[in-house]
């Protein structure tokens, strides 16, 4: 055995157990493991997590800064479409770099990032990311979507196409925020057609309940027969629909197994500005779960012109999901933990379990309480990458004053 981590919490299981690794993978989970590793960890009763996955970021805009006076949506979209003109491959990198690290550090072992695909010179920006793929492969799993529009022009469609062909995993897009939204997800859908790879869309950024394409994506997806290919992100107007709209939508995103996944943090910083009361604008996550919806919940933005906030914590995130779609419970928390864990996982083709012959990404929490990994995000003490420790924290505590 490669490794033998001793005495950790781990879901599923009622007891303290040891978790053997072998090969990338998990070999045995057992209580008092009589095998001996090359190397052993006793944990002393921490709680261990399966890598967590960030399936929602922008790695080729994070830590650019916040300069966005009004704090919209649509002033972050020109404040940042002037900035990337200015922005080499080498800041871009050093940026993305960090965001990568700051990721590992807080357990995450698998990302997906969006990056901008509309002007020609976007692609520097793509190929700088496939770059990073490779380079960051033992540490992290990385997953590269296109953020265009096809719709819009000639150069526009291009780009996207050629990003797709240089080897970016998915097809982007932000159809509402395009002048002719249901031309740009037939636009969208010929390319998935073309290409063959899955789709993930910011999908309604907005307070409006007449911008809907939600129902219109979950239409076409079930026509191209694509259940299970397509990722929705935002759905931030179906919050402002009323009751019966939002019944049935949900019911066509559930029939076309559409994975939706919830930025609470973004939506929180963006969204219901100008606005009393301020709404949240956070997705209707509770009611997606109950009709058995996959939802996910990601970080977005990192301190941008969009968000001044974060550091790639996603525990942070699910923290933030409990406390925006209300869900307080015991089994709601660990629900949110599933949408950091088991329901991005699927979109990396992992189970996101702890078990056996299942990949040994695992992440170390320094508390003994498994629920506190949401309710008090704690220090992350190890993340594993198929088997192999990537990065190990240590930490000194003293109080100084006993007796003052
Ligand atoms: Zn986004």
């Amino acid at each position: 055995m490669n490794w033998i981590l001793r005495n950790t919490r781990v879901q599923g299981y009622a007891e303290i157990v040891d978790i053997a690794i072998d090969a990338g993978k998990i070999a045995a989970v057992a209580t008092n493991l009589p095998d001996s590793g090359d190397q052993e960890w006793d944990l002393a009763g921490r709680v261990l997590l399966p890598g967590l996955v960030d399936c929602h970021t922008h790695l080729d805009k994070a830590y650019t800064g916040a300069v966005n006076h009004s704090g919209t949506l649509l002033e972050a979209i020109d404040v940042w479409r002037q900035t990337k003109l200015t922005r080499g491959r080498k800041d871009l990198l050093s940026a993305a770099r960090r965001a990568l690290e700051q990721a590992t550090l807080h357990g995450v072992t698998a990302l997906r990032t969006h990056v901008d695909a509309e002007l020609a010179s976007d692609l520097v920006a793509v190929e700088a990311l496939l770059s990073l793929r490779e380079e960051t492969r033992h540490q992290i799993d990385l997953q590269i979507v296109v953020l265009g529009s096809a719709s819009q022009s000639a150069e526009f469609a291009t780009t996207m196409r050629t990003a797709l062909d240089m080897g970016a995993d998915c097809i982007g897009g932000a159809p509402a925020i395009t002048p002719d939204p249901l031309a740009d997800l037939d636009a969208i859908f010929a390319l998935a057609e073309r290409t063959g790879k899955p789709i993930d869309l910011h999908i309604d950024e907005t307070e409006d309940p007449h911008m809907l394409t939600l129902a219109a994506l979950a239409e076409r997806t079930l026509a191209h027969g694509l259940q299970g290919q397509v990722t929705a992100g935002h759905c931030c107007s179906l919050a402002f629909v009323d009751e019966p709209t939002a019944g049935k939508v949900i019911d066509a995103v559930a029939a076309a197994q559409i994975h939706i996944v919830t930025l609470p943090l973004c939506n929180l910083v963006l969204m219901g500005r100008g606005h009393r009361p301020v709404p949240r604008g956070v997705t209707r996550v509770k009611e997606l779960l109950a009709a058995g919806v996959t939802v996910s919940a990601a970080s977005d933005n990192v301190q941008d012109p969009f968000n001044p906030f974060g550091s790639h914590d996603l525990l942070h995130i699910a923290q933030l999901t409990a406390a925006t779609a209300h869900m307080t419970g015991i089994d709601e928390l660990s629900q949110c933990l599933d949408m950091v864990t088991t329901h991005p996982a699927r979109l990396f083709g992992h189970s996101g379990r702890i078990a056996p012959g299942k990949v040994a990404d695992l992440v170390v929490l320094d508390t003994q309480t498994p629920l506190e990994a949401v309710t008090a995000p704690p220090l992350r003490l190890a993340t594993f990458k198929r088997g192999k420790l990537v990065v190990k924290t240590e930490v000194m505590r003293e109080f100084v004053i006993r007796d003052p």
